[in-house]
């Protein structure tokens, strides 16, 4: 299996130096670890509640994404932390193997914080073409 090295070597790439300060409180503090193929995810508990966080490679490059305010492109300290997480104990994470055809409904909690949201944004203006742009109504909650 040099699945998991080519994984490790790439993670490795991205984020060479050592985790900032802030990162450095996360790494290993992360639960629900799971890899599949090249892809992890797992939960760290922030300032703000619970993330999700997960760091994928493919394609000669690396994606990353977190659930919190700031790392819908990858770029916050949570991802830095689990790719540090990885890296030093990378046989933590629970091996899940790919399901061949859709997975929808396998991991229902993994794929709630990363899918609807891109998801229900390119459905939506197909299903509803009066050419009016109403805002949606931002849940009251907070
Ligand atoms: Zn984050």
């Amino acid at each position: 299996m040099s699945d998991i090295e080519t994984f490790e070597a790439v993670i490795q790439s991205r984020w060479p130096g050592p985790p900032g300060e802030k990162a450095a409180r996360y790494v290993g503090h992360f639960t629900d670890r799971t890899r599949t193929g090249s892809k992890i995810v797992a939960k760290v508990v922030g300032n703000h509640g619970a993330y999700t966080v997960s760091i994928a490679a493919g394609g000669g490059g690396v994606t990353s994404a977190c659930s919190c305010y700031i790392g819908k492109g990858g770029y916050c300290h949570h991802c830095v932390a689990l790719a540090h997480t990885f890296l030093r104990d990378p046989g933590s994470f629970r091996e899940i193997q790919p399901t061949p055809r859709e997975a929808v409904g396998g991991l229902p909690e993994l794929q709630a914080s990363t899918w609807p949201a891109s998801h229900w944004r390119s459905s939506w203006p197909s299903s509803r073409r009066t050419g009016s742009p109403r805002k949606r109504s931002p849940k009251a909650s907070g």
